[in-house]
Parts: C-alpha cells; sequence; structure tokens
C-alpha cells in the first residue's frame, strides 16, 4: 500500500471538516474490512485515512416507542447479531447477521461502512429498505435524512457526497400485524457474498389481507431494488402459495442480476422467484 497520512476525529464535526478539507484525498475509515482490500490491490490509493473509531456519536443501539431503533454507525455486524435489544425489537436483523461473511469479517465490518460502500453483495439494505429505514447523513452543511433506498445509485456509488458521513439507520416501529423476513443464498458456499437476498415486509389488515407489502430484492442487480409489480399483486389479497409463487414470478423480472461465478442470470431470477415465495410465505403466517 502507499503511504497514507491518518487522522483520527473525535467528532463528527471534527471528521466532517476533515473531509471538506482534504476532499476527493481522503477516505472515511471505520472498519477497514472493505477498503484494505481495496488498498491493499491498488484500487483506492488515498492520501488520507480518516478513522471514525473514536467517535462516540457513531456507536450504540438505541430504542424509542416513536421513533423506533436507531443504529449508529459503528455498530459493527458482530453487536447487531448479538444485540439483546435487536432481538427483542427486530430479530430478522439477528438472525440475517449470523450468515454475514465469517466471524472476523463481523467483528470488524460496521453498518455504516456495510451502506457507505454501495457493494451490491450485502445483506443489510435489503432488510433496512423492507422496514422503511432511513439513514441519517452529516455533512458540513448540517444534517439530513433519507429513506435507506435513495441511498443507493450504482454499483459501489452511493447519495453520499465526499465530506458527509453517515451516523445513523433508524427503523420506525412497524405497524401491528407487521412480520418480515430475510432469506439470502449462497451458491457456493455458506461463507460466501449471496446470489440473492430477499426481505418481505407484510402488514396485514384486521381482516388478515395485505395492507402493505414491501418485497427488496438484494444482489441481482448494482443496488437493492423493491418488486412494486409484485407488492402490488399482494395488495387487498390473502396470501395463497400460489399467490406467493406469482409474486415471485413477477419480482424475478423485476430485478437485473449478471450471470457470474454465482450463477447464471436466469438461475439467479429462478433464485428470486423461490425466495420471495418462502419469504412471503413466511412473513405471512407471522404477522397472522
Ligand atoms: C470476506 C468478506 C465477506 C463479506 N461478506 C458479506 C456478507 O455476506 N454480507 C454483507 O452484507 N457484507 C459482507 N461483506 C461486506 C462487509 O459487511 C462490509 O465490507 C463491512 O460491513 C464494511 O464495513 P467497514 O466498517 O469495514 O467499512 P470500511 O471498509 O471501513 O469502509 C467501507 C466504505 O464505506 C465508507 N464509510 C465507512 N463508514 C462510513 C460512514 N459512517 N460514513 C461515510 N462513509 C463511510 C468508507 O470510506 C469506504 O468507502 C463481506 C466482506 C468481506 C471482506
Amino acid at each position: 500500500m502507499k503511504n497514507f497520512d491518518y487522522l483520527e476525529p473525535t467528532t463528527v464535526a471534527e471528521a466532517c471538516a476533515l473531509l471538506k478539507q482534504h476532499g476527493s484525498e481522503a477516505k472515511v475509515f471505520a472498519g477497514g474490512a472493505h477498503l484494505t482490500i481495496l488498498m491493499k490491490q491498488g484500487l483506492l490509493e488515498p492520501a488520507s485515512l480518516i478513522n471514525i473509531k473514536k467517535i462516540a456519536e457513531l456507536k450504540g443501539i438505541r430504542f424509542d416507542v416513536n421513533s423506533g431503533l436507531t443504529i449508529g454507525a459503528l455498530v459493527t455486524h458482530r453487536e447487531l447479531e448479538t444485540s439483546a435489544l435487536v432481538r427483542e425489537k427486530c430479530p430478522v436483523l439477528c438472525e440475517a447477521e449470523r450468515e454475514v461473511a465469517n466471524i472476523r469479517v463481523r467483528h470488524m465490518g460496521t453498518v455504516g461502512g456495510n451502506l457507505a460502500s454501495g457493494e451490491p453483495l450485502t445483506d443489510l439494505a435489503q432488510i433496512f429498505i423492507a422496514l422503511d429505514g432511513q439513514v441519517q447523513i452529516v455533512g458540513p452543511n448540517g444534517q439530513r435524512t433519507i429513506a435507506v433506498e435513495e441511498l443507493f445509485l450504482d454499483f459501489y456509488t452511493t447519495s453520499l457526497a465526499e465530506d458527509e458521513l453517515l451516523t445513523q439507520v433508524v427503523l420506525p416501529p412497524l405497524p401491528a400485524r407487521s412480520a418480515i423476513d430475510y432469506i439470502r443464498f449462497s451458491s457456493s458456499s455458506v461463507v460466501d457474498k449471496p446470489a440473492a437476498g430477499v426481505a418481505v415486509r407484510l402488514t396485514l389488515a384486521a381482516d388478515g389481507t395485505i395492507q402493505t407489502a414491501r418485497i427488496v430484492l438484494g444482489c441481482v442487480g448494482a443496488t437493492p431494488v423493491r418488486a412494486r409489480n409484485a407488492e402490488a399483486l399482494l395488495m387487498g389479497k390473502k396470501l395463497t402459495g400460489e399467490l406467493a409463487l406469482e409474486a415471485g414470478g413477477i419480482a424475478s423480472q423485476e430485478c437485473k442480476p449478471t450471470s457470474d461465478l454465482r450463477g447464471s442470470e436466469q438461475y439467479k431470477r429462478a433464485i428470486v422467484k423461490t425466495l420471495v415465495k418462502r419469504a412471503a410465505s413466511a412473513a405471512y403466517d407471522r404477522a397472522k
């Protein structure tokens, strides 16, 4: 790796000032699980690394009945996996984290880095989008909040500006009769990045018909994508096996998988169809 300056701000304001000062020459460094690989491969050669690990404001997981679950950008995969609070309020995250990478990456990698890298083969974004999650972003000009979905623009490209920090993810409380299921599928080995990951969140009316549906497909395109046509199909209906499969078929045409080592485009569409069917059925049964 090339030599670089190493800076350690202790507040968000200080970090943003450093990012503004160093511009495109600097990179935010959190767990380094993603960044270190790119630097070792010579794909990134930042002149300065701004290590944010000493910023206390970016740590911790909190719950409030009105705002929901707040997850600091520096929370690691392992913290999410093992948090008693997350297990109580949003157990799908603990379950999903058990399958993320391996224990070493889970100890180092952070939620903020997972989202800010814009890497397509990841797990958390699908779940956050299905839960109508928002990310808080702070820059030199203040704070803004956007839907998690709006963060992702293209392969490894997000809507974060160079001098902005992602500070936290907020997951609002779910309405009554809601449930979510997330299923990921790795085609080579269980510790490999997923070939596809599907989150389905359903909210039911009192009579058991589907009032709100979120079907989010990950790893099958440049960014996570909502399968809006499949969601529309489910609205106002009670879920049956046939309907879930039909939704899966529609969803499988709403993504843009590429053929690669993890499977052909056709194979990944078939996986999406099945995962949507299974996740929708599981979410429906749980919501009832
Ligand atoms: C072997 C391996 C397997 C993996 N498997 C999976 C998997 O199965 N599922 C999955 O979801 N992920 C997987 N990952 C990805 C991993 O989860 C992410 O790389 C990790 O969470 C990144 O977090 P980090 O803190 O290490 O980010 P870093 O490497 O520190 O940073 C990543 C990028 O985000 C930027 N950044 C970091 N934090 C912030 C912030 N708060 N604000 C603004 N920009 C920021 C950095 O500048 C950099 O561009 C895998 C990674 C590896 C190496």
